[in-house]
């Protein structure tokens, strides 16, 4: 799939101090030691492509952008992937519903989340997928699994053949990443894409891995298990595989993407008789008007429309800056002008130049634990006062400049 281009990047000489990450399997902040010396790979849960991206997407590829800035600030060599659901149940009802093609739709909703995540100088991951992209590889895996003697039908009365699911019971990995209990597990199941009341299944919890052809519905062939298309955890397993191979480092998303997104992707690895990520990371949930960001709520805040208002995105980087990315946090007017004003002062004090070697190393160690982006803001906010006095004035606009455009991708020129 188009990507987009990355910000120029130029990265501060490496320091050997690894970055320390909340992973939420173990509960424990620990440091991040690539599997493969010297080359940490990173995979963050794309968009399903049927709405624009709002501040709650923002916050969630934001925090995975200054884990890989951070990873690279260590000496780290970063490869990352990240895929795009084009193919799923939102995104389909809202194509048939607006009678446009569901490719169409999604082509184009993928142009907007590009041009936002450029405006916000996001690195591009290297690897950007589309499940329809990958959808050989998606069916190699079904089939795998399938071979394996892991998958079992259920029948679908509104479709020729059946549907197929994945049996937990098999492998025992149910709740390995989230740890949750099945009560609290049942309490979001459904309303996360999940259906723990289908007549037929084996387990309340078990996913669905291939989804019979309806009419109307795009469809693939999958040999044994017959045509359809695949359920939604398979396929980041396959997208992270092909991509990066398993195990990898870090598993990357939204903290509503817990349980049962990333519980049962590293279950269908498990399936598979494959490790899946070492550790995972999650972010926190975007309110806005009382309630979390949603699009059932109607309270979304749309990136590229305060990018058309006039934002500098550079202010909407800060605004998410100021908030831990683990912590659930509200959008506001307010916080706007805060970091505007901010990004105002910043830009006055780059302009003064010099060299603030206190206030760098402040950056680098507030980013290395667990991304503490608020006490790498208190560090600016002194360094903007002229708290950190230059030593040796010069030329240019500083290092403290530089190691805000390497760190946190905020260009203060
Ligand atoms: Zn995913």
């Amino acid at each position: 799939m188009l990507s987009w281009t990355s910000p120029a990047l130029n990265p501060l000489p490496a320091s050997d101090v690894p970055l320390r990450l909340y992973d939420t399997r173990t509960g424990r902040i620990a440091p991040i030691i690539p599997l493969t010396p010297g080359r940490a790979r990173l995979y963050v849960c794309g968009i399903t492509p049927y709405d624009s991206t709002h501040l709650g997407h923002a916050a969630t590829y934001h925090a995975a952008d200054l884990m890989r800035r951070a990873l690279l600030d260590t000496g780290v060599e970063v490869e990352m992937a990240q895929n795009i659901t084009d193919v799923d149940d939102p995104l389909l009802e809202r194509a048939d519903r607006d009678g446009v093609d569901w490719r169409e739709l999604a082509a184009s909703q993928v142009e907007l989340f590009v041009s936002d995540m450029a405006a916000l100088r996001i690195l591009a991951p290297q690897t950007y997928r589309s499940v329809s992209e990958a959808m050989d590889g998606i069916i190699a895996v079904v089939r795998s699994l399938y071979q394996r003697g892991r998958a079992y039908p259920v029948e679908a009365s509104d479709a020729e053949g059946p549907d197929w699911y994945l049996d937990l019971s098999l492998d025992g990995a149910l709740g390995d990443v989230s740890g949750w209990t099945q009560e609290q597990m049942l309490e979001v199941f459904a309303e996360r894409g999940g259906d723990p009341d289908r007549e037929g299944k084996r387990g309340r919890f078990d996913p669905l891995l291939w989804s019979a052809e309806r009419p109307g519905e795009p469809a693939w062939d999958a040999g044994e298990l017959g045509r359809g298309r695949p359920g939604w955890h398979v396929e980041c397993v396959c997208i992270a595989e092909e991509a990066l191979g398993l195990p990898f480092d870090i598993q990357a998303g939204g903290s509503d993407l817990i349980f049962p997104h990333h519980d049962l992707s590293a279950a269908h690895a498990v399936a598979l008789g494959r490790p899946f990520a070492t550790s995972y990371a999650h972010s926190g949930m975007v309110a806005h008007e009382g309630e979390k960001m949603s699009k059932s709520l109607g309270n979304l805040v749309f990136v590229h429309r305060l990018v058309q208002d006039g934002v500098d995105p550079m202010a909407i980087r800060l605004v998410l800056m100021a908030h831990h990315y683990r912590s659930d946090w509200e959008w506001s007017a307010q916080e706007l002008e805060l970091a505007l004003a901010r990004l105002e002062s910043y830009r006055l004090a780059a302009r003064r130049g010099g060299h603030h070697p206190g206030t760098v190393h402040a950056l680098r160690s507030a980013l290395r634990d667990d991304l503490d982006t608020a006490a790498a803001l208190e560090a600016l906010d002194s360094w903007a006062a002229g708290a950190d006095v230059e030593e040796n004035p010069s030329e240019g606009p500083g290092d403290v400049a530089a190691a805000v455009d390497a760190l946190f991708g905020i260009a203060l020129d």
